[in-house]
Parts: structure tokens; sequence; C-alpha cells
């Protein structure tokens, strides 16, 4: 969360800070704000909301400078207000940060014994005038180390120095941080997306190292300050996919893409001509796995849940899921006949990062299915699964919820056929009906008006259930988590055969429920389950698939059929009516889709 942005140029700095902090809004957007160093001087603006209020508030062309450093926060300390926002700037120093100093309140207290003054109630602040302390009795690159001794918790920081103006210094610990070369400028980011719009060249930093930013070089240092030499990667070019096109907004835009993220999918985990799945370079035998632990956080748990179920009916490892922020504290019994996987769309999730970590730290089989394959998650993996499905800019998550499925069912058909528990006709009847999938995809899209007269009925509601069974349930909980994020209607995904033990008592005259209820092995029991909810006067939305038999109950209020296929790519096919339903629901009611409240897109901290 949170975004950081730094230049070193010959020229004016503003307006590449202030495109650049726009692109960044997705990580944060609570507020915003910048440093420049011109004439012997820090001169600083911040506001409280969105970049716009920055151009708004300011006269930005007093803010002169060809080196600055520029933030969009995701409050953790501090409500979101003007102080607060970063930078936060002392006489001499100015510094944004990514993420939580958890020995702040210890280091204020010492910082304020010493005579230094606090502005802000964030946990921030404890840096600038610790690196000032630091300053007075060591030179820059011996105060930064020392500084970033002092720091307990996880960061990425961008730095300016009035007293050494041309140079800005950058660290992590946790959060992600690049830099960018330029033609006589370079660049300090949170994302390559933020730095892509001036260069392709970008050297990732690794955890406790830190660089040092000037307009001709750049150089780097590991944690005891001794310089290293770091590889610059050379990204492709995918800007179009930076942009909205005909679109409103990158949700709807994303949701429209999820035909091609199968597709693609599809060419690079399939084996057209053998009609199997390929796994390159896989690096364990197959014998060396006997369980499989999943591990994620929010729509990525939701991933790992469904994909419980697919290993499960595919193959005979034991397998088990785990959301990323427990799982990293808890007393974990490792296997190391066990296989970690990790699901994070940015790769950057701090929970499912320390969780690989401890993982790692204990020498377990580790493999990541992210969509940026050079985030941290997927550097430090022992083997990554990408999802290849572009640059994912609306918080909440869609195509990337679907590339994350079709990767982990991919990898369940494998290792079923591998293990030979999946019969050589049966594997390859699965993969002939994926190839299908995105033709599906595609007319399950076209559900769009109907599902749009629908949504108006949510929004009326003060809450609304979403229920399901088998693979459903995990749709059901995606589908909750959607309309939550996006229309800020309470929301609850069940299991349809657990409303009884409690949650039936919410039902109320009018309550809209959504019932996932496909032609699977639990529908005839997911329907009576319905009929229980109608019985108390729900509002019931019905999402089932096609079929010649029609479904015998009364009182449905509304029925969605999605296409039919084999059972296991259902839970496909019934995830879009929910994205659609959250993404009108959330436009009727005039709200922020592509920014919701509260929320960012890459959750960098703990
Ligand atoms: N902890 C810092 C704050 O609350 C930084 C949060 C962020 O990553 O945006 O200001």
């Amino acid at each position: 969360m949170c975004g950081i942005i730094g230049i070193s140029s010959n020229k004016p700095v503003l307006t590449d800070i202030i495109n650049s902090l726009k692109k960044l809004e997705y990580r944060g957007y609570d507020s915003a704000g910048i440093a420049t160093l011109s004439d012997g001087e820090i001169n600083e603006i911040k506001s409280e909301g969105r970049v716009d209020n920055l151009e708004q508030n300011f006269d930005l062309k007093n803010l002169k400078g060809n080196i600055g450093i520029g933030h969009v926060r995701w409050a953790t300390h501090g409500i979101p207000n003007r102080i607060n926002a970063h930078p936060h700037s002392s006489h001499n120093v100015s510094v944004v940060h990514n993420g939580i100093i958890e020995n702040s309140t210890i280091l204020k207290k010492t910082l304020i014994s010493k005579g230094y003054k606090f502005k802000s109630q964030t946990d921030t602040e404890v840096i600038v005038h610790l690196i000032s302390e630091n300053l007075k009795t060591a030179e820059l690159e011996e105060a930064v180390t020392k500084t970033l001794k002092q720091l307990h918790g996880s960061f990425a920081l961008g730095i300016v120095f009035k007293d050494i103006p041309d140079l800005i210094v950058g660290a992590r610990r946790g959060s992600p941080l690049a830099v960018g070369y330029g033609p006589n400028e370079n660049y300090l980011g949170s994302d390559s997306y933020a730095l892509k719009s001036m260069t392709n060249k970008i050297t990732y930093l690794d955890d406790s190292e830190f660089c040092i930013v000037k307009k001709d070089e750049v150089n780097f240092f590991n944690e005891e300050g001794k310089k290293i030499n770091k590889k610059i990667l050379e990204l492709s070019s995918d800007e179009e996919s930076y942009q909205k096109g005909d679109f409103k907004h990158f949700m709807a835009k994303e949701i429209e893409e999820q035909p091609t993220t199968v597709k693609t999918g599809i060419k690079e985990y399939l084996d057209n001509v053998n009609n199997d799945v390929n796994l390159f370079n896989f690096p364990w035998k197959i014998d060396e796995i006997k369980s499989i632990k999943l591990i994620g956080c929010g729509t990525a748990y939701h991933s790992c849940l469904i994909a419980k179920y697919w290993f499960e009916e595919l193959t005979s490892l034991d397998v088990n899921i785990d959301i990323a922020s427990e799982f990293r504290y808890r007393n974990n019994r490792f296997k190391n006949d066990s296989l970690y996987i990790f699901v994070s769309q940015s790769g950057e999730t701090a929970d499912t990062y320390a969780a690989l970590d401890l993982c790692n730290k204990n020498k377990m089989k580790t493999c990541s299915v992210v969509n940026v394959i050079e985030s941290s998650i997927a550097r430090n993996s022992n083997y990554v699964l990408p999802i290849h499905c572009g640059p994912e800019i609306g918080v909440a998550s869609t195509k990337a919820f679907l590339g994350q499925i079709l990767v982990l069912y991919i990898l369940a058909l494998k290792l079923g056929f591998l293990k030979n528990e999946l019969e050589k006709i049966k594997y390859q009847e699965k993969i002939k009906d994926l190839k299908n999938l995105p033709n599906l995809i595609e007319k399950t899209l076209l559900l769009d008006s109907h599902i749009q007269s629908i949504s108006s009925t949510f929004n009326e509601a003060k809450g609304s259930m979403f229920l399901g069974r088998g693979s459903s349930y995990p749709i059901a909980l995606e589908g909750a988590l959607k309309l939550k994020e996006l229309s800020y209607i309470h929301a609850e995904g069940y299991p349809a055969g657990e409303m009884k033990h409690g949650p039936l008592a919410l039902i109320e005259e009018g309550m809209p429920v959504v019932v996932l209820a496909p032609r699977d092995n639990y529908y005839k029991k997911t329907i009576s389950n319905m009929q229980e909810v109608i019985a108390r006067g729900a509002k019931v939305l019905l999402i089932t698939n096609k079929s010649d038999d029609e479904v015998v109950s009364e009182n449905i209020w509304e029925t969605i059929e999605v296409e039919s296929t084999n059972k296991d790519l259902l839970p496909f096919l019934l995830t879009i009516p929910l994205q659609k339903l959250a993404y009108y629901s959330a436009l009727k009611k005039g709200y922020d889709i592509d920014k919701p409240r509260n929320l960012a897109k890459s959750v960098t901290v703990e």
C-alpha cells in the first residue's frame, strides 16, 4: 500500500512526479504530497484526498526543483488528514514512507527527550528525526545504515536532504521499491507501473538494501553499508493495459478481459499437440510431494479455497489452506514433503510475503502464483506460476482471481495425472473442456443487462447473503467480498448447509440472497437450502447453469443461467455475474469503483 516516487534530474521534476503519483494512486489515496529541493530549501506541499487536490490547492508553478519525492498514502498511523500526509520534513530532511515502523513509540520518546518536536501522528516522522540525529555524527551512508538498523517493522523509503541536494536515498525492508534509469535522470518508485512512462530499465531493491539515486548514477548498498552490484531488468511495454480505453472504469475493462486472461493462461500452460499440461522446469519429483498448503489473503485466499476442492477431487494429496496473516504467526508444523503455494496478484502482499519468507527459512518447497513476475514473492519462491493477465488496476480483483484459479486448476490436473490418480482419458477430456472455457466466459459476459436491472434491489437492502456448497462456496465468499468492497453493502458469504446453524436468523422479508446452485453433486441440497430461505421471506437470486431440467422451486425472485460445462469449470462462470452485480450496484450508488474507500490495491503493510 501507498505509493512512492522520487526523481533526480537535470530539469524540473514536478510534472513527472504529479503524473507518477496519479498512476500510483491505486496503491493509496488518503492523501498526497510532494517535496522538492531548490535554492537550498525543502519545498513541501500536501493535501488530504486525491492527487487532484494538490493541483487544485497549490500554485504548482512555485514548486521548483530538479529533484523531488512524492507519496500517496494509505494511513496506518494517524487519521488521513493533511498533517499526517507524507512527505514528513524537518529543517534538513524530508521522507516518504510505505509500511509500518513498529518501534515508533519508543523511538519517538527518545527523540522527544533529545528535543525533537513532532507535528504528525504518524510512525513515519521518527525516521525524519532519527536520520537528522545520525547525520550529526556520521557521513550519509553511515547515517543511513545506522538509521535503518534502528527501525523495526517494514518500510520502503524515499529521502531527500537540504544540505546534500543532488541525491535521493531509497531503502527497502518488506515493502517494494524499484530504481528506474532514464536519460539524464534516474528514479525511485514503488512499482514499475509508476516508472514505465519514463523508463523500461529497472532494478528492484531486495530487503535490507538501500540506494543513492543521483541524476547520472545510482549506487546500491547492503545493510552494512557496503556497495553492491545489481542487475538492470528490461521491462516489456504493455502501455495499452494501463489505459481504460472505451470503458468507464478499469474494473469494467478487466471483467471483459477475462476471456483473454483464460486464453493466455491456456496458451502458456497447455500443450495442444499432446493434450497435456506443461509445467516447465518444475523443480521437484512428484513423489517428493505428499501434501499441499495454499496460502493467500482476501480474494487470493478464496482462490486457495476453490483449489482445495479441486486438489481433493483430482489428487489424493492432503490439502490445507491458510490465511497468510494467520499462518505467519502460528506455531506451524513444517513438512518437507509438502508444497507451499503462495497466491498474490501483486506478489507484494506483505502477509503472504512474510509467510513465504517463513517457509523459505524453514527450507520448505515454495511455489508462487502471481501476476507480477518481477515481484518480491516471485523472486523469492523456488518455483513461479505466473497468471499472465496483465496489469490489474481496479482495486477489487476480477481477472486476477480468474487467472489464479485457472493456474491452480491446471496444477491440480497435472499433479493428479502425474500421481496416477487422474486417468489419462479423463485428464485429456478435462484439458479439452478447458480449451473451450474462454468461449463460455464470453457468452456469460453477455448476461450484462439482466444483472444491471437486478442490482438496484441490493442497493436498497440493509444486507445480503451469498450461499453455495462445494466449490460454489468460495465463489459465494468472493461474491460477497466484491459487493462489500464496491457498494459498501453488508454481505455475508456462507456455506448453504450452515444457514440453519445460526445465520438463518438474519433472513427477513425482502432480504436479497444470492444462491449459487450449479448442476453439480450438491445441486439438490443447495436447492433445499434455497427453499428454506425463501420460506423465511428472502428474495432469492438463483445462479445456476443452463439445463433441460427446470429448477423445481416456487417463489424464486430472479434466475441467472450461465453456460454449461464440466462441473470443475462452473466456478469460473459463476464468478462473472457476481462481479457484474457488485460493479453495477456501485455504479448506481455513484461510488468510486476503481478506488473503493479505505482500500488499496497492493497490500504491502500487514
Ligand atoms: N505508516 C505510514 C503512515 O501511516 C505509512 C503508511 C503507508 O504505507 O502509506 O503514514
